[in-house]
C-alpha cells in the first residue's frame, strides 16, 4: 500500500515544493558558512528610499522599483493618511455592494483621460489585473499572442481563461506576424500582449509596430505598462505618450500603482463599455474581490499628480539612468541586451557568483537583489538596479566602482550550487 503522508505534510514530497525547501536550505549554509547576510526576504525598517535600514545599518537601495521616488514623498504618504482617515482600512466589500468610493472614480477619470480612452478601472493588484482581465475575456476557442518574455500574471490569465497561448520572440514584429500568418485563423479571438518596459532585460516594448501588425490581423492588443507607467513619456504617461499612440490603438492598456505610481494596485484603461462590462462581471478583478484599501487609492491620486507637476521627476530618472548605464559600460560591465533604460540588468553568469555578488555588495552596504533560473536562463543570472530618479551622482558612480571590483573577485566562486 501507498506510503500515507502525515497530517500538514501532504505536499513534502511535491516535486516543486522539494526543491525549494533544498534550494532554500543550500541559500541559508552558503549564508552562514560565509558569515554574509542573506539578501533574500531582507527586513527593511524604514521606506523604500534610496537608503534604507536594514541589518542594523545603512545600505544603498537599488532594487525598489520606486522609479520616482514616490513610494515615500510626503504627499503620497499624507495622502494616504487622508484616505485612510476618511474612509477607514478597508473598503470592507466589494465595489458592486458596499465597497465604491468616489475616490475610485477619480483616479479612473483621471487614467482615462492620461490614455485617451473612454474610462478605466483600479484593482487592488496589477498581478490579479492581467490574471483577472484575460481570464474574463479570452476562452477555450481564443488564443493569446505573448511576448516570450510576457510577465507570469499573463500567463496564469492564460490559465484561468483555458485559452490558447502561443508565444512569438521577444519583441520581434516579424516573429509575430509569421506566428499570426500562420495560426490566426484556428481561433476565435486572438489578444496580443505584450509590455512597454521589460523587467529582467530593460528592453523597450516596439509597441506602436507590434500593435499595427496585430491589428492587420484583426486582433485585440494589451500592453503591460507595470515598469513604463511614470518612466516613458515626456510626463511619464508611458507608451502611448512616448510614441504618440491614439489610446484606442491598443485595446486594454495595463498598469500598476506598485511601481512608479508608489501605492499598490493595478488599473486597466479603454473602450468605456469593455471597461464597465469588466467591473460589473469580472472575477477577481472587480466581483468575488474586495474594493482595493482606499489609503492606497488616495496615495496613487497623489502619486499621479506630482507626477503630473513634476514632470523633471521622469527627466531626473532619465539624467541618473544615462549616467549609470555609462559607468557601467565603462567598466566593462555586462548589460545583456539593455536598451539603456532604468532597469538595468549585471549579468553575472551563475546562481552562486551572482548570489556572492549580491551578498558582497550587501556587506559593503549596496542592495540589489540577484535574479536566477527559472526568471531568467540559467547562464544569464544577473544582479538587477533599479536607477530612480532619486539617486545622486555620487552613490551612482561609486556603486558602478563596487561593482567592478566584486564581479572581478567573483570568478573565484563556483557558478553552481552543484559545484560547491
Ligand atoms: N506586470 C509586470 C510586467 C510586472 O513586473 C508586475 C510586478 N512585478 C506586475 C504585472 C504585477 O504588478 P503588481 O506588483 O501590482 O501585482
Amino acid at each position: 500500500p501507498k506510503k500515507r503522508r502525515g497530517p500538514g505534510r501532504q505536499f513534502a514530497d511535491h516535486p516543486e515544493v522539494a526543491a525549494a525547501v533544498r534550494k532554500w536550505a543550500a541559500i541559508d549554509a552558503l549564508s552562514e558558512q560565509s558569515g554574509m547576510a542573506n539578501p533574500l526576504f531582507l527586513p527593511r525598517n524604514s521606506p523604500n528610499d534610496t537608503v534604507i535600514r536594514a541589518l542594523d545599518t545603512e545600505l544603498l537601495n537599488f532594487s525598489a522599483y520606486n522609479y520616482l521616488g514616490l513610494a515615500n514623498h510626503p504627499r503620497v504618504v499624507e495622502a494616504a493618511k487622508r484616505g485612510l482617515d476618511r474612509y477607514g482600512a478597508s473598503a470592507a466589500a466589494s465595489r458592486i455592494v458596499a465597497g465604491e468610493i468616489p475616490l475610485y472614480g477619480e483616479l479612473e477619470r483621471r487614467l482615462a483621460d492620461i490614455y485617451q480612452v473612454g474610462d478605466a478601472m483600479v484593482t487592488t493588484s496589477g498581478y490579479l489585473t492581467n490574471a483577472g482581465v484575460i481570464g474574463f475575456l479570452l476562452g477555450e476557442r481564443d488564443v493569446a499572442i505573448c511576448d516570450a518574455l510576457i510577465h507570469g500574471s499573463v500567463v496564469s490569465g492564460t490559465q484561468w481563461a483555458g485559452c490558447r497561448r502561443i508565444n512569438f520572440r521577444h519583441n520581434d514584429p516579424e516573429s509575430l506576424r509569421q506566428v499570426l500568418r500562420m495560426s490566426r485563423s484556428g481561433f476565435d479571438r486572438a489578444l496580443v500582449v505584450i509590455e512597454g518596459h521589460y523587467s529582467m532585460d530593460g528592453t523597450v516594448g516596439r509597441v506602436d509596430e507590434l500593435a499595427a501588425i496585430a491589428r492587420e490581423y484583426d486582433c485585440a492588443v494589451m500592453v503591460d505598462e507595470a515598469h513604463s507607467f511614470g518612466v516613458f513619456g515626456e510626463h511619464g504617461f508611458g507608451m502611448r505618450e512616448q510614441l504618440g499612440m491614439a489610446g484606442a490603438d491598443v485595446d486594454i492598456w495595463m498598469g500598476t500603482l506598485s511601481k512608479a505610481l508608489g501605492s499598490c494596485g493595478g488599473f486597466i484603461a479603454g473602450d468605456a463599455d469593455l471597461i464597465r462590462a469588466m467591473k460589473a462581471s469580472a472575477p477577481g478583478v472587480a466581483m468575488l474581490t474586495g474594493g482595493p484599501a482606499p489609503s492606497n487609492i488616495s496615495a496613487a491620486l497623489a502619486g499621479l499628480e506630482v507626477l503630473i507637476e513634476e514632470p523633471q521627476r521622469v527627466a531626473r530618472l532619465w539624467d541618473n539612468t544615462r549616467l549609470f548605464n555609462a559607468a557601467l559600460r565603462d567598466r566593462g560591465i555586462d548589460l545583456g541586451v539593455s536598451e539603456g533604460t532604468p532597469i538595468c540588468p549585471v549579468i553575472v553568469p551563475g546562481e552562486m557568483r551572482a548570489g556572492f555578488v549580491s551578498a558582497t555588495l550587501l556587506q559593503r552596504g549596496v542592495y540589489a537583489g540577484a535574479i536566477s533560473a527559472p526568471a531568467v536562463p540559467i547562464g544569464k543570472e544577473r544582479l538587477r538596479f533599479f536607477v530612480t530618479s532619486e539617486h545622486t551622482e555620487q552613490q551612482l558612480v561609486s556603486t558602478a566602482d563596487l561593482l567592478a571590483e566584486t564581479i572581478a573577485a567573483a570568478e573565484q566562486i563556483p557558478e553552481h550550487a552543484a559545484a560547491v
